[in-house]
């Protein structure tokens, strides 16, 4: 073991380090700046067990309904060899519907990363799909292995991911939060299939970083696509794993001792995990199971309320600095004297208000 591996393994515990998976992937996008959460899932740590353990728990995931539903969908779309989807899949992107295309499923195979490696890079631009192939990535210096439910579809020679999600399009519009993170799960599967390409020495351009969607369509279970294009997704992608490839950068800023063993004392871990600089935002909640510890930590900061309120409040960090300089109890700094003034103003208004219209 390198001494970063050995650093690494005493911050979780010295236990196994957890495994990572397309969701948790997509996740290290959420907050690519904060060096906590970049710390704590380069070693590995089991986030929601420390979560628990300093009495913040934290719970994602979906309902047994949600999945339920969600596998009966997949399963009506992908049915009779993928001939739905196909049309789907074609007439999104905008090419002739073609007569047949080969349907494989990589997913009840025993030597499934051979198979899917030697599947997905053959030669050959015919119309096929992949059903379950099995993809990795480097995180942090360790192999991941994903398994997605998704299927790759080789049409005019070019790979494309489809995602088949069960949360509804009603009128062409579906919720922007659930489009966004199947956008960077997407991605992820577009890196993992890029490096495979490459591995294998054939052009990672092959596979489009145009994704199709695949959903239910208003309150019907007939499926609809839709393109997402996850250029963007890809770069910040890309930028958070090189980041965590360099461990030893932020390992750097780190105390020797800082543990996040969730066998230590919760007054130890909460003590520790303050000693690393986090960045906490609303956006938190959706993608870190550290969310409610961070929160509480910023209480006090604009930080808490978003990052478009702290932009509108002028960049000043805590609320009691807000309001002092609303109620003209503090003189600005300089580079707070156009802040100030918007807020005095502001102040003036809702007071006038309230005095226009008492309760
Ligand atoms: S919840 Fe905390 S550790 Fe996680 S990304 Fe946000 S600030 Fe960082």
């Amino acid at each position: 073991m390198t001494d970063t591996a050995h650093r690494l393994a005493a911050i979780r515990g010295d236990r196994p380090a957890r495994r990572h998976n397309a969701r948790t992937i997509a996740a290290l996008t959420g907050n690519p700046g904060c060096t906590r959460r970049a710390v704590l899932d380069s070693a590995g740590v089991d986030k929601p067990e420390l979560a628990e353990r300093i009495g913040f728990p934290t719970r994602f995931g979906q309902s047994r309904f949600a999945i339920t539903r969600g596998n009966a969908f997949e399963a009506q779309v992908k049915a009779d060899g993928g001939a739905e989807l196909l049309r789907l899949v074609a007439e999104r992107l905008g090419v002739p519907v073609p007569a047949a295309a080969s349907w494989t499923d990589l997913g009840a195979d025993e030597d499934r990363p051979e198979r899917s490696r030697a599947a997905l890079t053959a030669d050959g631009d015919e119309a096929a799909l992949f059903d379950h192939p099995l993809l990795g990535l480097d995180v942090a210096g360790r192999r991941v292995h994903l398994e997605p439910d998704l299927v790759a579809a080789r049409l005019g020679g070019r790979f494309h991911v489809v995602e088949i999600k069960s949360f509804p399009v009603i009128d062409g519009q579906a919720d922007p939060a659930k489009v966004a993170a199947a956008a960077i799960q997407s991605a992820v599967y577009v890196l993992a299939l890029r490096e495979l390409f490459t591995a294998a020495g054939r052009d990672p351009e092959l596979v489009s970083p145009q994704v199709v969607l695949v959903c239910p369509r208003d309150f019907t279970n007939q499926p609809t696509a839709s393109l997402l294009d996850v250029r963007r997704q890809l770069l910040v992608l890309r930028r958070q794993l090189d980041r965590m490839a360099r461990i030893d950068d932020l390992l750097a800023g780190v105390p020797a001792d800082f543990t996040a063993d969730p066998e230590a004392e919760p007054a130890t871990l909460r003590a520790a995990l303050s000693t690393v600089p986090a960045r906490y935002a609303p956006d938190c909640l959706a993608t870190c199971e550290l969310a409610y510890f961070c929160r509480h930590e910023a209480r006090g900061q604009t930080a808490v309320l978003g990052r478009p309120v702290r932009e509108a409040l002028g960049g000043i960090a805590e609320v009691d600095e807000v309001l002092a300089l609303a109620a003209g109890d503090r003189t600005p700094d300089p580079e707070q004297a156009e802040a100030a003034a918007l807020l005095r103003a502001a102040a003036r208004l809702r007071a006038d208000a309230l005095a226009g219209h008492p309760a």
